[in-house]
């Protein structure tokens, strides 16, 4: 059923990473699952980023756990990760922004969940969140070489958005998305973003997929 369909993600109960329902998630994470949760191995520095950090490590839990943000729009488990990064921040960070997905895939899934991550942050720690970087055409990562896909997405800075900001001074930029691979995303939205901001940049990510 259609409506079922629309509401069952609102109301869902279960845990996002083992999918008991009564688990005591109430559509978050069970005790269980974060307990099995492995924190990160460490992330290489990305050229560009003052700060890489991520939350937890990819493999176990923490891929059932993307996988429901990527796939699956849960919207208790979000907030929560919300929390998590937003205690990650560096001191004194001015402003929050993401990484966007491409278009295609927005309108696939009927959202961006680096944006939903930002604005989880962004209400976690009552900090601006700035559509600061759009994606420049192209194909999505999936429908690429190898060797472009090495290179990462590419972005364009939404000159909009950053000139309609205050002065930041050297005030930090908190670069949001879901997971590090290679960091080759982190690194070309920093790099561009880079160029029209001074500001110190650092990047954060609910999960680190380390290269095994
Ligand atoms: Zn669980």
């Amino acid at each position: 059923m259609v409506l079922g369909r629309v509401l069952r993600p609102l109301f869902d109960q279960r845990c996002v990473g083992c999918g008991v329902e009564n688990s005591g998630a109430a559509g978050g994470v069970c005790a269980a699952c974060l307990r099995n949760l492995r924190p990160p191995l460490p992330i290489p520095p990305i050229a560009g980023l003052a700060s890489c950090q991520a939350i937890f490590d990819y493999e176990g839990v923490g891929r059932a756990m993307v996988r429901a943000l990527k796939f699956d729009n849960r919207r208790a488990a979000v907030a929560e990760m919300g929390r998590a990064l937003a205690a990650s921040l560096p001191p004194d960070t001015a402003l929050v922004t993401w990484a966007p997905t491409t278009a295609a895939r927005r309108r696939h899934r009927g959202y961006d969940q680096a944006h939903m991550l930002a604005v989880a942050v962004g209400r976690s720690a009552r900090l601006p969140v700035i559509p600061t970087l759009a994606r420049a055409a192209g194909a999505a990562q999936t429908g690429r070489s190898r060797a472009e896909r090495r290179q990462g997405p590419r972005f364009i800075v939404r000159e909009r958005a950053i000139g309609g900001l205050p002065e930041l001074g050297s005030a930090p930029i908190v670069i949001v998305d879901d997971v590090i691979t290679t960091g080759s995303t982190l690194r070309n939205a920093g790099r561009v973003l880079s160029t029209a901001l001074a500001a110190p940049l650092h990047g954060r990510a609910i999960a680190y997929r380390a290269a095994r």
